[in-house]
């Protein structure tokens, strides 16, 4: 079924307003996506009406609070296909949720162990690998990238060896928006014994996510970067792997029982939520996922794909046009350089014309040094994205090459 565009774009407030006094274009929804007023009427709901502590007292508010907090956990699990609620822990995000994997695994590796990761991953899944490596003199291996941008398969089923202790990838790239077969790479690993951590910031507002049939042991995502609020997002961790691991943070509601001697710690999932959580942002996490499923993620992900494809061809037809991820499989990211001109330069002349774009290596350096640049201009679309507006932003970059040529 195709979706009512225009009357998406009624949801979003902010995409009616101009910048720099054309009508703004917002194509930077790998970096954050726009809230639908739905989100916003959630966030005004819980402050107005139910605000409280959770899991703490016996009044009224508390227990609403209590009630809607572990719904919403409910409705996530549903929404990635976990098999129970206990399954999802509430972060502040994806960097939170790999930054929390990275640091309770730490007892599972030794000197001489490796993790394999990719060479498209983003900063927040590299980083947290790169120095519990260097805690634990263990190695990071890369698994390649192809010129089209996609993993070298071949290469990844080399790397895992008896020494892996954990495979951690991308489920979608942020750069140059190439799916990786998860799916496939998951059955890798657990050949060899390896669980699998993926980092699906980029796939849960574009793909059906069913972490079941992938199979991996952890998956993260942000609610941001799908029209829900900032500061809050997932970790889903297998029940097995959860219950093995230990805290990752102490205090509040994560116990059991305290003395001055001793600790023992709650049970699932609050063994892993220190402190007091993003209530209201559970809440409004909750509503933007109801929204993507009322419009269904397979229509979405028609619509962007459309669009996606419609853009590249056109930008591909400019002169000195290079595009960086060409993958077989790919989403909503739409990544290029031009011969001969700076991404900031170009960049700063579309945001003139009221298009927002991202410029520079997006947080995955390593991945733009292996095209063998310092930087990509990079369009990526969302949900309310029009065909129109990628005449508008092609026109644009056309208008801008000339400038600058
Ligand atoms: N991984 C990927 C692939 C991303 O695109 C991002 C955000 N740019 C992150 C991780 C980090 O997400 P957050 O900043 O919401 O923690």
């Amino acid at each position: 079924m195709a979706l009512n565009i225009q009357q998406i774009r009624k949801d979003f407030p902010v995409l009616s307003q101009k910048v720099n006094g054309k009508p703004l274009v917002y194509l930077d929804n790998a970096a954050t996506t726009q809230k639908p007023v739905q989100v916003m009427e959630r966030i005004t709901r819980y402050y107005s009406e139910e605000n409280s502590n959770v899991h703490r007292g016996v009044h009224h508010l508390s227990q609403v609070a209590t009630e809607k907090f572990e719904e919403a956990r409910k409705y996530v699990a549903g929404f990635i296909h976990a098999n129970k609620p206990e399954e999802i822990v509430f972060t502040r995000g994806t960097t939170e949720s790999v930054n929390f994997v990275a640091t309770v695994f730490q007892q599972f590796i030794g000197e001489g162990d490796e993790i394999v990761i990719t060479a498209m991953e983003h900063h927040s899944n590299l980083v947290p690998w790169q120095q519990l490596c260097h805690r634990k003199k263990a190695k990071l291996k890369v698994v390649p990238v192809n010129e089209k941008g996609e993993l070298e398969l071949g290469a990844f089923e080399k790397l895992i060896t008896s020494k892996t202790k954990m495979v951690a990838v991308a489920h979608v790239s942020n750069v140059m928006g190439t799916i990786n077969p998860v799916e496939k790479i998951t059955a890798l690993a657990h050949k060899k014994g390896v669980p699998v951590l993926v980092d699906g910031a980029q796939a849960i507002a574009h793909l059906p996510v069913d972490v079941r049939k992938m199979d991996c042991d952890f998956y993260a995502f942000s609610a941001h970067k799908a029209y829900g609020p900032m500061g809050i997002g997932v970790l889903y961790g297998k029940e097995e792997w959860l219950n093995k691991l230990p805290p990752y943070q102490f205090g509040g509601e994560m116990v059991d029982h305290v003395s001055f001697e001793k600790t023992t710690f709650n049970v699932l999932p609050y063994k892993f939520e220190a402190g007091t959580p993003n209530v209201c942002g559970a809440l409004a996490m909750e509503t933007a996922l109801r929204y993507i499923e009322e419009k269904d993620i397979e229509n979405i992900r028609q619509h962007e794909d459309e669009v996606l494809e419609y853009a590249t061809g056109k930008l591909k037809k400019l002169p000195g046009m290079r595009v960086i991820g060409e993958a077989g499989k790919k989403t909503a990211v739409l990544s290029f350089v031009a011969d001969g001109i700076h991404p900031y330069d170009l960049g700063t002349l579309l945001d003139q014309m009221g298009i927002a774009v991202r410029t520079g290596h997006h947080c995955a350096q390593p991945l733009v040094e292996r095209f063998g640049l310092s930087g990509t201009v990079r369009a990526s679309f969302g949900i309310y994205n029009t065909f129109k507006e990628a005449d508008v932003f092609i026109g644009a970059t056309k208008q801008a090459l000339d400038m600058l040529r």
